[in-house]
This record gives C-alpha cells, sequence and structure tokens, in this order.
C-alpha cells in the first residue's frame, strides 16, 4: 500500500502543532473525548432530522481502555463515524474541521439547541502526538458496512486501509510514548489519572464516558478468621467518570442549597459552605451561564500578591481555563466560581481567549449582580453581611480608592463603618438618613482603635452637637473617602480638620476677639514648638481637653502618617 505524505508546510504545521500550541500535555484526552463527543451529537442530531430508529440517546456512549503492558491507550464512541474520504479529509488535513463544516450545514436551530458540537479549529485531534509515538484510527461511518484503518507516526504521513469494526463509531488507538528521565508518560496508562483529567476537563459532556476499573473487595463466602484480615480479590468495574449534567445548566428551582454547596466544595477545595449562591443565566448579546460563590472566610493568601483571582471558563461545557482573571473586577476577587458561555472565540489551542467584546460584557454583567446579590444579602441578612464585611470589606475599600475611583459607584452602598452613635457598623445611607436638619457634612476621625477614637478630643464638640461620628479605623478609609468625596451630596469632613464650621456668628466673633486678646501668649507657644507645628490657634470645640491637634489641606494628618509608612 501506498504510503501519502503530508504536503511540506503540513509537515511543519503538525510539528508545530505537537510541541508548541499546548502548554498541558493532558489536552490531549479532552480533545479526544470533545471530537467523539460531537461525534455522537452528530449521528444524534442526523436521528433526530432523519428519523432513524433504532439509535437511543441512552445507547451513546465514549469509552476509554488502557493496557498497560501493550502501553496501549484507547477512546472509543459510537457517534456518526468516518468514511474512507472522510478520515483522508479531516485527519489528513490539519486545520480542516469536518464538525465547523456540520455546524454551519445545520439550518434548523430548533433541533441544533439539543446538540452542543465543541470540535471547530481541526487541530486538536493532532495533540494525540503529544503523548503517543503511533495513532491508529479505526473508524466506521454509520450506515456504512466498511471500517477503515487511519494509521501515523507523526510528521512522516499516515496510511489508510481496510479493516474489521463492529458497529458504527471510532477507535483512537495510541501507543503511549516511552518515560524518559526528562519526561513522564506512563501517567496516561494510569486509570486514577485518566479519571483526574476527565474529571478536569470533561465532567460535562453529556454522553457518559466510561472506563474499566480495577477494584479491590473482600473475598465472598470467606469469613475472615477471629483477629486476621478478611482475603480480598480484585475485580473490574466499568465506571462512569463524568457528571455529565452540568448543575448551572440545571433550573434553580430543582437544585437544593446541600447540592450547591456540596459542588462548591469539591469544586473549590473549601472546607465550608459558602456564605451566598450566585446562579444566573442570561441570553441575548451574551450568552452565558454562571455560578458564583462568594466564599464563607477569605483565604489564608487573599490579602497577598500569591492570591490569584478568577473564574474558571467552560466553552460548550468543556473546560478552557481554570482561572480567567478578566472576568473578575479585583474589586470582587473573592468571589469564586464558573461561567460557560458558547459564545467565546477562543484561541486554536482553546487554552486561551481571543481578548474580546464578549468577555468584557460578561465581566460587566457580572459586576452588575455580584453587587445587587451583595446588597440584597445587606439588606435582608445583617449579621450575615458583617461576617462576609469582616472578610472582604478591606477589598472593597481598596475598589473604591483603586482605578482612580473608577468603582466608587458601584461599591459605595456596600461599605460599612464604626459610628459614635452605636456600637455597630452603619452604611452611608444610614449615616445620611438620621443627620441632623442643619448638619452639612459626613464626619469621620481616624485612629487605631475605636475606643482610641471615642476618646478623641477632636469629637467632642461634634458628639456634644449630637452628630455622628464616622470611626475609621483601617490605614484605607480615609483614602476611600477622600475618593468618594461626597455621599448623596454630603461631603465628607475629618473632625481634625480646622475649618469644622461648627459655630454660630456670635461664637466666631467671640473667638475672634478672645485670639486677639491672647495674640501675645500664643505667638510665644508658637515659637517655642517651633518647626513642629504650623500654627497654634484658640479653639472652640475642645471639652473636657486642653489640647488637640487639626490639620488643613487635602491631607489630614492620618493620611500623612499612612504615606510616610509607604515604603518608597
Ligand atoms: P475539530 O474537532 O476542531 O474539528 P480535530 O482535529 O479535533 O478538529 O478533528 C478534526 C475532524 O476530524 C473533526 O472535525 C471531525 O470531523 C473528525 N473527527 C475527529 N475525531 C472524530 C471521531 N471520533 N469521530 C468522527 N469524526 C471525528
Ligand atoms: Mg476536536
Amino acid at each position: 500500500m501506498a504510503k501519502k505524505q503530508f504536503k511540506a508546510e503540513s509537515k511543519r504545521l503538525l510539528d508545530l502543532m505537537i510541541n508548541s500550541i499546548y502548554t498541558h500535555r493532558e489536552i490531549f484526552l479532552r480533545e479526544l473525548i470533545s471530537n467523539a463527543s460531537d461525534a455522537i451529537d452528530k449521528l444524534y442530531y442526523r436521528s433526530l432530522t432523519e428519523g432513524i430508529t433504532g439509535l437511543s440517546r441512552d445507547d451513546f456512549a465514549i469509552s476509554l481502555s488502557v493496557d498497560k503492558d501493550a502501553r496501549v491507550l484507547t477512546v472509543s464512541d459510537n457517534g456518526c463515524g468516518m468514511t474512507k474520504e472522510e478520515l483522508e479529509q479531516n485527519l489528513g488535513t490539519i486545520a480542516k474541521s469536518g464538525s465547523l463544516a456540520f455546524k454551519k450545514e445545520q439550518e434548523d436551530p430548533e433541533k441544533a439547541g439539543d446538540i452542543d458540537i465543541i470540535g471547530q479549529f481541526g487541530v486538536g485531534f493532532y495533540s494525540a502526538f503529544m503523548v503517543a509515538d503511533c495513532v491508529k484510527v479505526i473508524s466506521r461511518a454509520y450506515g456504512s458496512d466498511e471500517a477503515w484503518c487511519w494509521e501515523s507516526l507523526g510528521a512522516d504521513g499516515y496510511t489508510i486501509e481496510p479493516c474489521e469494526k463492529e458497529g458504527h463509531g471510532t477507535d483512537i488507538i495510541m501507543t503511549v510514548k516511552k518515560s524518559t528521565e526528562e519526561e513522564n508518560y506512563d501517567e496516561f496508562l494510569e486509570p486514577y489519572r485518566l479519571r483526574q483529567i476527565v474529571k478536569k476537563y470533561s465532567d460535562y459532556i453529556r454522553y457518559p464516558i466510561r472506563m474499566p476499573v480495577e477494584k479491590t473487595r473482600p473475598k465472598e463466602g470467606v469469613e475472615p478468621k477471629e483477629g486476621e484480615a478478611p482475603e480480598y480479590e480484585t475485580y473490574t468495574e466499568v465506571e462512569t467518570l463524568n457528571s455529565m449534567v452540568p448543575l448551572w445548566k440545571k433550573n434553580k428551582s430543582e437544585i437544593t442549597a446541600e447540592e450547591y454547596n456540596k459542588f462548591y466544595k469539591e469544586k473549590f477545595f473549601d472546607y465550608e459552605d459558602p456564605a451566598r449562591v450566585i446562579h444566573s443565566s442570561t441570553e441575548g448579546t451574551a450568552t452565558y451561564n454562571a455560578l458564583l460563590f462568594i466564599p464563607a472566610r477569605a483565604p489564608y493568601n487573599f490579602y497577598t500578591r500569591d492570591y490569584e483571582k478568577g473564574l474558571q471558563l467552560y466553552a460548550s461545557g468543556v473546560m478552557i481555563m481554570d482561572k480567567c482573571p478578566d472576568l473578575l473586577p479585583d474589586c470582587f476577587s473573592f468571589v469564586r466560581g464558573l461561567v460557560d458561555s458558547q459564545d467565546l472565540s477562543l484561541n486554536i489551542s482553546r487554552e486561551m481567549l481571543q481578548h474580546d467584546r464578549q468577555l468584557k460584557i460578561i465581566e460587566g454583567r457580572l459586576e452588575k449582580k455580584i453587587k445587587s446579590e451583595l446588597l440584597a444579602m445587606l439588606n435582608s441578612d445583617r449579621e450575615k453581611y458583617e461576617a462576609f464585611w469582616k472578610n472582604f470589606g478591606l477589598q472593597l475599600k481598596y475598589g473604591v480608592y483603586a482605578e482612580y475611583g473608577a468603582k466608587k459607584d458601584l461599591l459605595q452602598d456596600l461599605l460599612l463603618f464604626h459610628s459614635s452613635s452605636e456600637n455597630k457598623l452603619v452604611t452611608l445611607s444610614e449615616y445620611v438618613g438620621r443627620m441632623r436638619e442643619e448638619q452639612k457634612y459626613i464626619y469621620y476621625a481616624c485612629g487605631e482603635t475605636v475606643e482610641r477614637i471615642d476618646h478623641l478630643p477632636q469629637i467632642e464638640l461634634l458628639k456634644d452637637k449630637g452628630y455622628e461620628v464616622l470611626y475609621l479605623t483601617d490605614d484605607i478609609d480615609e483614602f476611600a473617602l477622600t475618593m468618594l468625596h461626597d455621599f448623596d451630596g454630603k461631603e465628607f469632613r475629618s473632625a481634625a480638620n480646622s475649618e469644622l464650621n461648627l459655630e454660630s456668628d456670635e461664637e466666631k466673633e467671640a473667638a475672634k476677639k478672645q485670639t486677639e486678646e491672647n495674640k501675645d501668649l500664643l505667638a510665644l507657644m508658637k515659637e517655642a514648638l517651633d518647626g513642629k507645628v504650623e500654627d497654634v490657634r484658640l479653639s472652640q470645640r475642645l471639652k473636657s481637653h486642653a489640647v488637640c491637634l487639626s490639620s488643613e489641606g487635602a491631607l489630614s494628618l492620618e493620611m500623612e502618617k499612612v504615606l510616610n509608612a509607604m515604603p518608597n
């Protein structure tokens, strides 16, 4: 039989393919399983549109099998299969996608809605050569009684010859490469590892992926003698490896809180239930399903550089990226979860996305959704929200300040602060809602702890007048308020500001007079404190304290402290 040659360019392309497109070798399995799923989808679609009888959805399956001694891994499906011509076209031409062509041919959206073809680039198949020296494809097209065997060792071409195969479908038979000192390929012959890879990338393929797995059990009929271990025997059981139905595609009303919690804990390796679950689907300019979780506790590395934000990204149920950062704004970096969309433009390795409008749109929608869920939590379950705030409030306050305040409108309703009037956290709108009629500003004071602020001389007069004061204890707080500038039209004003403007006209007049009378004393004090203070003035705001410090200008004393403490 004559060996057909790849064209010169194809050879180079295949080499590129095999060695540089993918960062993770393990994805070859994702690619082959996706092809198998596509092949079944195509046949299923035909059974619907052409009214083929004798095909039942329940009979469709994908199987993996391993022969360790022969180093052979096989991926089989009972999908549409390929004729000799199709084998040549689809596997003999790099970047030829029979699946893309199929997708384009289908004009009956009613029925096509039931299938979800994954392939589009015509390169995934060749990823098998990342792990195999030799790939054999035995295929029999549905309705044909001929089977064909395509075989290739990689770059030097392929052969096609007739062969035997029972039933329609395709077997991809790979001879797994031998491990070397640098590279280990043996893992791809280990059922536990294959199960892991399937779980990671192909858990939501809609047909069962089965594999015979060796197990042990106590030997039947043999009663263990007292004090002795029972006898064990090994047996083989065919296991279905994938969950098939993605939780996020189910109807919300059909999912219990336990199911959500279990899913979250397994998928995102947390031992605590999430504080809140956000499950949403959207159609229109961007069609996607999102399943997001707000963790009950900040991960230990949350406020460090090591923390990596991002959501898992699925395209048509196949995992594309583990942590896609572009789907989450920084201020909500604590959210875990996933997004599944069919409309993404993937790059050829399907490991990355072409940065596109779609992603931006999804990010924008999720941002709004997360905010509204947090607001709902704030309004309906204050205790829970305060627990959330304890974990992630700092991130929200950074969010107000970051990006030149771009997110301040988004976040301002979500902020909580300690306050003088109640021994609990208050929102800005609660503060504004109970401001006194003549009160112009939202007052705040900074300090290390709530107790210390409570004893500051600067806030005595404010308290005396019955004005509420926000107590800021985090370094970022005052920067965030300065960035906000005002809330609901009410400007923020530090209690340490020298211009509090609390006095009546008569009081101001009296103060002026008093200052005039004590001019010499003040000048003397200023001289004594030379270089340490800008000025010494008489104050009307002190009650039980003799002196206090105050500041003027954009930077407060506290902000100066923070800035001075920062490394240059
Ligand atoms: P893609 O899946 O992006 O189209 P691949 O390189 O993975 O590209 O596969 C190329 C083509 O080979 C597919 O489009 C499909 O027509 C055909 N093919 C691959 N695997 C199978 C299979 N198991 N059954 C039937 N056809 C297949
Ligand atoms: Mg493919």
